[in-house]
């Protein structure tokens, strides 16, 4: 039976901590299941909390030969996940279905151990398939949490939906491809006001390969569905009230922020506010679908709405951001002057590794370049380096190549900094009064971030100080009375 039309379509996306439990998930049903009642709505979930990581830790003894890690976790996750199918489920013979379901991915993840095991290696093929299985196991009884509150939730898994590229660990969407997969496969679902609950973090190439889009890629799933759609909205819901002015975790004092562009919000994403997957924006783009940001522990409050426009607030300065984990490398010497081609023989070589770059700074003098790379990229980009540079090295023309492990990037992040000037200075001297010592500076030519690298030990009192600064815990909002948003949940 197909009911009547639908106001609009929204892509939900729910994370970890928003799946975390069977409390939880029965209250994220319940906001999915009263959408839908007005609403077309595809769901897309993560895994449980806390179990990509462990199915990652797991693979990793796995592949140095414990054989005995990976049955230990599949018996944590058949408890984990059968409970809480059983809490949501109350009726047995409803829920056989989905249980045999978690049973037989659940055996595919133990054949999964035991030939990374045997083989003790780890592709990164094999361990996209190994950390899919989160997902893989919370979607089926998501669904039917959400059909339990009488709106037909169906679990679909996401290799069907997205087509992406091969790169493991990282791929990307070919949306051609997506965009028929989820007309042919969602659009029939929709019209039969069934609910599909699609995985999030994964996909599949055209040949069937299972891939995943990164970690905390599942926000780009809900963007790429979206888009995919043509979705009037996709509401990512988490945690938290919405995007903050900085991580609450490190700035106890972050506010919400209502309404923030897109630029802005892909800046903060970019420079490690976890609160949004670096590429979720870039789908929804385009289109300019808006994105919402929503915690699902307190549905009521409105939360943030990205979008093309934003709206802007008070003096340009709208949030800041830290990323660590990060390294500082350095080439330089007197000689690197009159080699023309050290900048491009730099970042080849960083291209080749696929080591992303995250800033770029270069002394006036020329004799010095510094980028910064992932921690996790550090080393094979040095050595890949030192390799290039290995003539120019002996002939002292090149006369370091160094790596500096403990620092962070700290990033203001405003569109509206663009012709308000002194964010720099005002931000060097309120580093400055805390004797914070500035490593690099890098301005980005949208001019809607500044980035400092300090040593990853001043990190949080950079971020405090620059905060106070521009006084972010009292900008101005447009939901001025709801100060209760300060209370932020972790
Ligand atoms: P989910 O599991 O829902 O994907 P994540 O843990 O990936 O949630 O992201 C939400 C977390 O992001 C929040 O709990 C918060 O600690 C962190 N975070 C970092 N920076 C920000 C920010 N500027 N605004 C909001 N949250 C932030
Ligand atoms: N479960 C995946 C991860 O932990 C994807 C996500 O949560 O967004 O990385
Ligand atoms: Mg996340």
């Amino acid at each position: 039976m197909t009911g009547k039309l639908k106001s609009k379509l929204q892509v939900m996306k729910f994370g970890g901590t928003s799946v975390g439990n069977a409390s939880c998930i029965a209250r994220a049903a319940e906001i999915v299941a009263q959408a839908a009642r007005e609403n077309a709505v595809v769901a897309v979930v993560s895994a449980m909390s806390g179990v990509t990581n462990r199915l990652v830790d797991a693979a990793t003894h796995a592949a140095a030969g414990d054989a005995k890690a990976g049955a230990t976790l599949i018996a944590a996750l058949r408890q984990q996940h059968q409970d809480a199918l059983a809490a949501l489920v109350p009726a047995e013979n409803t829920r056989t279905a989905v249980a045999d379901r978690i049973e037989t991915t659940l055996a595919e993840g133990q054949r999964l151990f035991d030939g990374t095991a045997l083989l003790r290696e780890l592709t990164p093929r094999a361990l996209d398939t190994i950390s899919s299985l989160g997902e893989r196991l919370c979607a089926p009884i998501f669904a039917s949490a959400v059909s339990e509150l009488g709106v037909r939730g169906v679990a679909v898994d996401a290799t069907e939906l997205i087509i992406t590229d091969s790169y493991h660990g990282g791929a990307e969407p070919l949306m051609e491809q997506t965009r028929e997969r989820c007309e042919a496969c969602l659009r029939p679902m929709l019209k039969e006001n069934i609910v599909p609950v699609a995985t999030g973090f994964i996909g599949a190439t055209r040949e069937g390969a299972l891939t995943t889009l990164g970690r905390g890629g599942s926000d780009y799933s809900a963007t790429i569905l979206g888009a995919a759609l043509g979705a009037d909205e996709v509401i990512i819901w988490t945690d938290v009230d919405g995007v903050l002015t900085a991580d609450p975790r490190l700035v106890p004092d972050a506010r919400i922020i209502p309404e923030i562009s897109y630029r802005e919000a892909a800046e903060l994403a970019y420079f490690g506010a976890k609160v949004l997957h670096p590429k979720t924006l870039r789908a929804v783009l385009p289109a300019g679908i808006p994105v919402w940001i929503r915690n699902s522990f307190a549905p009521e409050r409105a939360g943030t709405r990205i979008s093309q426009q934003g709206r802007s607030i008070g003096g340009g300065v709208k949030a800041l951001t830290a990323i660590r984990d990060v390294a500082l490398i350095s080439i330089g010497g007197p000689g690197i002057v009159g080699v023309p081609d050290v900048v491009g023989r730099t970042f080849s070589t960083t291209a080749e590794l696929r080591a992303n770059v995250l800033l770029i700074s270069q002394s006036s003098s020329q004799n010095d370049i510094c980028f910064i790379v992932a921690a996790a990229d550090a080393q094979r980009t040095v050595e890949a380096l030192r390799r290039e540079f290995a003539q120019d090295l002996s002939h002292e023309v090149v006369d370091h190549i160094t790596v500096d492990p403990k620092i962070a990037i700290v990033a203001v992040v405003g569109e509206n900094m663009r012709g308000t000037p002194g964010v720099a200075g005002r931000t060097f001297n309120a580093l400055g009064r805390e004797g914070v010592n500035i490593i690099a500076i890098a301005q980005g030519s949208s001019e809607a971030n500044i980035s400092f690298v300090v040593e990853d030990g001043a990190m949080k009192q950079a971020l405090l100080a620059t905060h106070r600064e521009f006084g972010l815990a009292n900008a101005p909002s447009s939901r001025e009375e709801n100060s209760e948003f300060q209370d932020v949940r972790k």
